[in-house]
C-alpha cells in the first residue's frame, strides 16, 4: 500500500511505535488515545528490555504448578474468581498451550520479535536523542534456595541451544561482590548481560516528541468506538468521524472490546500488575533484578527507583490493593542487606495485555483489508513494542519484514 493517511489508535509503546516507523515511511498520522497518551501500562511496567524473556508464561506445569497458587493469600499470581465465560475460556486455552512443542515455536516467534525490537531501540534513541536512562547492564534472576538456581540450568542450556546467548551463573558470594547491598546468604543469580532497561515514561515522552517533530498529530480524550461506510470506511470516534487510508488498533488490554471495529473479538485478558516509583533509596543497587521465587522486579535508573510485577486476573478492575503493593516492598526487603523502606511517590497499576499463548496478534484484520491489530503483548510489551511498530509499517507497505510475521496471526 502506498503511505497515505491514517489513524492509530492507541497511544501505549506498542501504538506510539507504529505511529513511528508509519511516519518515517511517508505516511501522515494521526493518533488518538481515549485517555493521555502514554498514560496506562507503558507508563509504570519495569522497563526492561528482555530478550532473557523468551518463554512464554504458559509452559508445561504453568496449570498444576502456578494455578494452585493463585489461590494462596499473598501469592504474586491471583485470580479473582468471577463469573467470567470469557475468562474460563480464556484459561482452556491457556492450559492447551502449555505444551512442549508450543512453547518451543511461540519462543522462536519472540526471539526474533525480542531482538528486533532491541535494535529498534538503539535506533530511535540514537537517532531522536531521547534520554531514558538506557543502560546496557544486562539484569539478573536472583534466588534464595539453591534448588531453585540450579532449577534454571536447564532453561539456560535451552536458550544456549535454540537462540545462541546465555545467561552467566553466579553463586552468592560472586553475587554479592557483583551487588554488595543484597544479602550474602542468596543462593546465587543468572546474569543475562544481554538485557537492557530504560524508563518507560521518560521514553514515552522522547518519542512522543519524535512523533511531533516528525508531524504526526496527537488527540488525547478521543476513543474510537467503530468504523462504518464501504471501501477504507469511517472511523467513527468520542469527538467525531476520521477519515483515513488505514487503520492502526494498538488498544492494549481493551483491544477486545473493539470486537466490532476489527471483526473479531481477540482472546486478551487485563492482567493486572502494581509497581511503586520513588528516587533511588540510600543503597540503590546498580543492576536491575527479578527476584525470580517472589515474581517481584526492582530496577533501579540514575534518576529514580521501582519495585514492580505481581499479575492478578481481575476483568477491568481499576481498584489500587493496598495488600498488593505490600506484597512488593515485603518480597523486596527479604533479599537486601539492609532496607531502609524508600519513599515512593507513585503508587501504580497497569493491565498487561495478556494472550493465551504469549505471542501477540500482528495482522490485518480479517473483516477490513486495512485495519491492522497490533495489540496482545502479554508481560514484555515493552520490550517488544518497537519491533511491533517496524512490523506494522512493514505489513502496511507490503515491504518483507526483517522477520517471519506467520506467528503473530489472528487465525494461527
Ligand atoms: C507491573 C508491570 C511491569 C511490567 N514490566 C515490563 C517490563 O519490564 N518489560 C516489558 O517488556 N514489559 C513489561 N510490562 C508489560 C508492558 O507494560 C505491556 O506489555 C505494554 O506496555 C503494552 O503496551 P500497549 O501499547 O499494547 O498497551 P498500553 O500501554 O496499555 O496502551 C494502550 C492504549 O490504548 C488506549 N486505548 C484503548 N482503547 C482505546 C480506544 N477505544 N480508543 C482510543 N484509545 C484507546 C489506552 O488508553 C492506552 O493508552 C509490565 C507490565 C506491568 C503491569
Amino acid at each position: 500500500m502506498k503511505p497515505g493517511k491514517v489513524v492509530v489508535i492507541g497511544g501505549g509503546v506498542v501504538g506510539a511505535s507504529s505511529a513511528y516507523y508509519l511516519a518515517r515511511d511517508g505516511w501522515s498520522v494521526d493518533l488518538i488515545d481515549q485517555g493521555v497518551f502514554g498514560a496506562a501500562c507503558s507508563h509504570g511496567n519495569c522497563g526492561y528490555v528482555c530478550p532473557s524473556h523468551v518463554f512464554p508464561l504458559c509452559r508445561p506445569g504453568a496449570i498444576t504448578k502456578t494455578l494452585p497458587l493463585a489461590l494462596r493469600p499473598n501469592s504474586p499470581f491471583a485470580i479473582r474468581p468471577r463469573p467470567d465465560l470469557r475468562m474460563l475460556a480464556w484459561f482452556a486455552r491457556f492450559a492447551a498451550n502449555c505444551t512442549t512443542a508450543k512453547v518451543h515455536s511461540t519462543a522462536a516467534a519472540l526471539n526474533d520479535l525480542l531482538w528486533a525490537a532491541k535494535r529498534c531501540y538503539e535506533e530511535i534513541i540514537r537517532e531522536e536523542k531521547i534520554e531514558c536512562d538506557w543502560q546496557k547492564d544486562g539484569c539478573l534472576f536472583v534466588y534464595r534456595d539453591r534448588h531453585h538456581l540450579d532449577a534454571f540450568a536447564g532453561e539456560n542450556d535451552e536458550i544456549q541451544r535454540r537462540f545462541g546467548f546465555s545467561a552467566k551463573r553466579l553463586d552468592g558470594p560472586s553475587l554479592a561482590a557483583l551487588e554488595p547491598v543484597l544479602r550474602e546468604d542468596l543462593a546465587g543469580a543468572w546474569h543475562f548481560e544481554c538485557d537492557a532497561h530504560i524508563r518507560p515514561d521518560r521514553f514515552m515522552a522522547g518519542l512522543r516528541a519524535a512523533l511531533e517533530r516528525r508531524g504526526v498529530t496527537i488527540h488525547e480524550h478521543r476513543a474510537a468506538t467503530a468504523i462504518t461506510g464501504d471501501g477504507p470506511g469511517v472511523l467513527q470516534t468520542t469527538r467525531g468521524p476520521m477519515r483515513a487510508d488505514a487503520y492502526v488498533v494498538a488498544a492494549g488490554a481493551w483491544t477486545p472490546l473493539l470486537a466490532g471495529l476489527i471483526g473479531t473479538r481477540l482472546p486478551i485478558q487485563p492482567g493486572k500488575g502494581y509497581s511503586l516509583t520513588g528516587p533511588r533509596p540510600a543503597g540503590c543497587p546498580r543492576y536491575p533484578m527479578v527476584f525470580e521465587e517472589h515474581r517481584v522486579a526492582i530496577t533501579p535508573w540514575k534518576s529514580g527507583f521501582r519495585i514492580g510485577s505481581t499479575m492478578e486476573f481481575a476483568g477491568y478492575d481499576d481498584s489500587i490493593r493496598e495488600e498488593r503493593l505490600r506484597l512488593l516492598t515485603d518480597s523486596a526487603k527479604l533479599y537486601f542487606r539492609e532496607w531502609a523502606e524508600p519513599t515512593f511517590d507513585e503508587r501504580w497499576y497497569g493491565w498487561r495485555p495478556m494472550t493465551p499463548d504469549g505471542k501477540p496478534f500482528i495482522d490485518r484484520s480479517p473483516s477490513r483489508r486495512n485495519v491492522l491489530v497490533a495489540a496482545g503483548h502479554n508481560m514484555i510489551g515493552m520490550s517488544t513494542g518497537p519491533g511491533t511498530g517496524q512490523l506494522v509499517a512493514d505489513l502496511l507497505a507490503g515491504r518483507a519484514p526483517a522477520f517471519e510475521p506467520a506467528p503473530f496471526r489472528i487465525g494461527r
